[in-house]
Formats: C-alpha cells, sequence, structure tokens
C-alpha cells in the first residue's frame, strides 16, 4: 500500500493547483480523478464558454464589417466546426495538465475516491495511505424534480448538441444561463430565457442589468420573468413540450438548465470521517481550509466559497502554502473579487453594486457615463456602454466599478488591481486616458450623476 503525505481527490482548478504546490515543496502526492482533468472550468465551463462566446460574436463582426467597407457572400456558420474544434482544443489542455502533473511528480490515480477513513482512500481496488487528504470534488448542475427533467440537458452536455436547435428555452437568472442564452441566441438560435422571478443576477449592480437586459432583447432574446416550469413532455413532433406558467403554447428543440449547482459529495465516504457539511450539502471548512476532520482539508466550490476558479485556484496554493512551507498565517483575501458576466455585451463588476452601497449606509456619488461604442459608429449596430463608479463622499474611495460593455473583462481586471490598492476618486482622476478607448471613460468622468444615501 503505497503512502503519501497528501492525496487530493478531484482534478480540477483548485485540487490540482494545490497538488502541484504541495510537490513542489517536497510532498508526496496523489491526485485521484474520475472524469477529466481541468474539471468544470477547463472541459464543461469557463474555457468551452468562452470558446463559444467568441465563436459566437461573429455574425455581429461580419455585420459591422459592412459599414466598414468589407463585403462577405455566402456567409454561414457550421456548429459542428465549432463544437469539434472545440473537442480538439480540450483535448489538447487535457494532455497539457496530464504532462503538468507529470512533470510535477504528482501521482495520478484514474477512478472515484472513496474515503475509507481519515487516512486511507479507496479508488478501484487499491487503497492509499496519506497523512493528509484535500476535498477538490468541485459542484455539479442541480436539477429540478419536475417529470421529464431527463429531456432537460445541463451546461455538462450542452457543448457536445449533436446539431445546433432551432429553438432553445433556457432556465435560470444567474452567470450560466445569461451567458448561454447570449451564445445561442448570437448563433441564430430563437432563444428564450425564462427565469422564475422579477429580477436576475440579483448581486450584480441594477442599473447594469437593467440595461444588460434591454440589449438582450434588442439582440432579440426573448426574456419571460416569473416564469414557472412545472414540466417537459416529450412532443409527437420530436421537440420538447413545455408545461409552464405562461398561456401560449411552447415548443422547443432543447432545454438548458442553469439553476445552480451543488457540492460534488456524493460517494465520497463523508460518512467515514468527521466532516459536517451544511444543509447545501457544501463541507464545512474553519482556518486553512481544515474541516471538522483533522487530517481533511476542503476548498473550491465543494465548500460553497465563491464557485470562480480563480478563487478556487488561490484556495489551493494557499493550502499547499500553509501544509507543506511553513505558511502558518497565509489566508486568502476573498474582499473585492473581479468577476465577469460573459454576456453580449459583458458585465464587469468589483466592489459594491448601488443597492449594496445604500444598504449598507454609504453616502456615495453615482458617476455614470454612457455612450455607443466608437467601434460602432460605422456600423448599423446599436449597442449602449455603460461605465459606473461608486465613491464614498467623505473619503473618495472608490466603492464599486460596474461596466457594461464588449470586453469589460479585459478592462476589468487593471482596475481591480487599483481597487484592491485601495484607490481613490482623485488617484482616478489624476490617471491620463487612453485615448481613444472605451476604458478611459472611467479616468475621465468629473460630475457625479447622483448621490445616493448617507
Ligand atoms: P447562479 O447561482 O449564478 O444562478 C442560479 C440561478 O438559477 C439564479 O437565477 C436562481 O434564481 C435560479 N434558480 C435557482 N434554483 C432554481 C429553481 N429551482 N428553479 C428555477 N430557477 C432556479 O448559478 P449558475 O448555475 O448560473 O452558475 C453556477 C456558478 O458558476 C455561479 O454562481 C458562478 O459562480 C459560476 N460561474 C461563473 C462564470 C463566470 O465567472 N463568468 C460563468 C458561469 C458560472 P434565484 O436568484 O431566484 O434563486
Amino acid at each position: 500500500m503505497s503512502k503519501f503525505d497528501l492525496v487530493v481527490i478531484g482534478a480540477g482548478s483548485g485540487g490540482i493547483r494545490c497538488a502541484r504546490m504541495a510537490s513542489r515543496y517536497g510532498a508526496k502526492v496523489a491526485i485521484i480523478e474520475d472524469r477529466y482533468l481541468g474539471g468544470t472550468c477547463v472541459n464543461v465551463g469557463c474555457v468551452p464558454k468562452k470558446l463559444y462566446v467568441y465563436g459566437s460574436s461573429f455574425g455581429d463582426m461580419f455585420e459591422d464589417a459592412k459599414g466598414y467597407g468589407w463585403s462577405a457572400t455566402d456567409i454561414v456558420f457550421a456548429w459542428e466546426t465549432l463544437r469539434d474544434q472545440k473537442i480538439r482544443e480540450i483535448n489538447r489542455l487535457n494532455d497539457i495538465y496530464k504532462t503538468i502533473l507529470e512533470d510535477s511528480d504528482v501521482h495520478l490515480v484514474i477512478g472515484r475516491g472513496h474515503i475509507i477513513d481519515p487516512h486511507h482512500v479507496r479508488v478501484n481496488d487499491s487503497i492509499l495511505n496519506t497523512s493528509r487528504i484535500v476535498i477538490a470534488t468541485g459542484g455539479w448542475p442541480s436539477k429540478p424534480k419536475i417529470p421529464g427533467i431527463e429531456l432537460a440537458k445541463t451546461s455538462n452536455d450542452i457543448f457536445d448538441l449533436e446539431r445546433l436547435p432551432k429553438k432553445i428555452l433556457v432556465v435560470g437568472g444567474g452567470y450560466i444561463a445569461i451567458e448561454f442564452a447570449g451564445i445561442f441566441n448570437a448563433l441564430g438560435v430563437k432563444t428564450i430565457l425564462s427565469y422564475r422571478g422579477p429580477d436576475i443576477l440579483k448581486n450584480f449592480d441594477s442599473e447594469i442589468v437593467d440595461n444588460l437586459l434591454i440589449e438582450m432583447e434588442k439582440n432579440g432574446v426573448d426574456i419571460r420573468f416569473n416564469h414557472n416550469l412545472y414540466g417537459l413532455i416529450q412532443h409527437e413532433s420530436g421537440q420538447i413540450k413545455l408545461d409552464h406558467s405562461d398561456v401560449d403554447e411552447l415548443l422547443v428543440d432543447e432545454v438548458l438548465l442553469a439553476i445552480g449547482r451543488v457540492p460534488n459529495t456524493e460517494g465520497l465516504g463523508l460518512e467515514n470521517t468527521s466532516v459536517t457539511t451544511r444543509d447545501n450539502g457544501s463541507i464545512e471548512v474553519f482556518d486553512h481550509f481544515r474541516t471538522c476532520d483533522e487530517s481533511i482539508f476542503a476548498i473550491g466550490d465543494v465548500t460553497g466559497t465563491i464557485a470562480l476558479t480563480p478563487v478556487a485556484l488561490v484556495e489551493g496554493e494557499t493550502l499547499a502554502r500553509y501544509l507543506f512551507n511553513r505558511e502558518s498565517n497565509i489566508s486568502v483575501d476573498y474582499s473585492e473579487i473581479p468577476t465577469t458576466i460573459f454576456s453580449q455585451p459583458n458585465i464587469g463588476t468589483i466592489g459594491l453594486s448601488e443597492e449594496k452601497v445604500l444598504e449598507l449606509g454609504f453616502e456615495a456619488d453615482v458617476y455614470v457615463s454612457e455612450f455607443k461604442p466608437m467601434r460602432l459608429s460605422l456600423s448599423n449596430r446599436n449597442q449602449k456602454n455603460i461605465f459606473k463608479l461608486l465613491v464614498e463622499c467623505n473619503t473618495g474611495r472608490v466603492l464599486g466599478l460596474h461596466i457594461l460593455a464588449s470586453d469589460a473583462g479585459e478592462i476589468l481586471q487593471g482596475f481591480a488591481v487599483a481597487l484592491k490598492a485601495g484607490a481613490t476618486k482623485a488617484d482616478f482622476d489624476r490617471t491620463i486616458g487612453i485615448h481613444p478607448t472605451a476604458a478611459e471613460e472611467l479616468v475621465t468622468m468629473r460630475h457625479p450623476t447622483r448621490t445616493i444615501g448617507g
């Protein structure tokens, strides 16, 4: 029986980072994975999603190009090409991850890890003996218990559809639903976005979200609020019939459920440990990602942390440094995490929304700049950019920064460093803009649109 210093269960972003770093610090490490290397992000999340966002953006570009003197005929889109190219690219990345693990001297075990006691993990027919275990098994798309649910797809299987649907219902009002509604709509699929409540993207600045919805509707997405799905029925036409709260009869070719993710702990053997879980199934962790079981740690989505790849990466790295590099005071700073929804246009956000500023009792100046992007000035397309700053009145500290624009994610990353460093509006004002860019708006807004709170 092999004896390891560390066994990591789950080779996603957090698990791989933790395993590699631990090995670099001299630990003998094994990592267990039963599905694919790179986890959700690489295989059925961030990476393929971004490729599809790129793929779906060319239709608009062909349109814009006309205003710049280009003409092209016979523009057609082949889903099969995009899908198969994506598959090739993901296979390439999977191989790279394998090589990285080999080069890092991390022992890769293919199979499902089952903890049999706090120091032993069974995989297939072998048992790994270890001083410590890290659970990094991520999350899994949740599915409601409604009739016909097996007819619906989730983000786990939507990427590899055999053919592009003519009509799709996307259920949810979070990151995945918004991003996929944009992708399918831009690929020419008649897209209905179905959300059970009145407000999608609840934690984002509502002015930015409202304007995104306007842009999505302008692009052709049929957005239905307070829309409830009670069941799915296989129709004789081959389509899926919806049992839903609107009066119209709806038949679609595909249903994509994007209603959140649940921690992936099934079959892990937690019952053989002292590890505790919350009501939503996420693993409870305390200082330095330690669970209630002294030798077992957990990182990433399975702990109910902020479910973003860069968060899992930093948790994996931090844990490895704590355990194997004697950095006993190291911790993760979860404040001001920048995030982007790769919608069309993107939402980029860091810090407090206007609603949160009010809720927390700040008095703040709100700077808002709305304009048509220069790139579209020779195009027939009409899309609005919004750049928004929330600035605390008595300190000048920038509390929140929100962008609705193509490439908001690219713009946001640099400004996130500034906010993290505590930048004030005066720091923004004395920064010279880069002209002509969209991002220069953030350093040229001089007069607040309104003052709130206080
Ligand atoms: P989110 O948590 O973002 O959103 C879930 C949505 O589903 C909410 O609008 C929620 O509505 C709705 N919902 C929840 N339960 C039900 C139900 N039973 N029936 C109908 N609707 C329901 O989850 P996602 O699945 O979109 O994404 C999962 C996570 O992945 C995100 O939290 C994010 O952290 C990460 N992610 C990040 C991306 C990025 O960084 N660009 C991209 C994609 C995912 P309500 O508000 O009413 O509860």
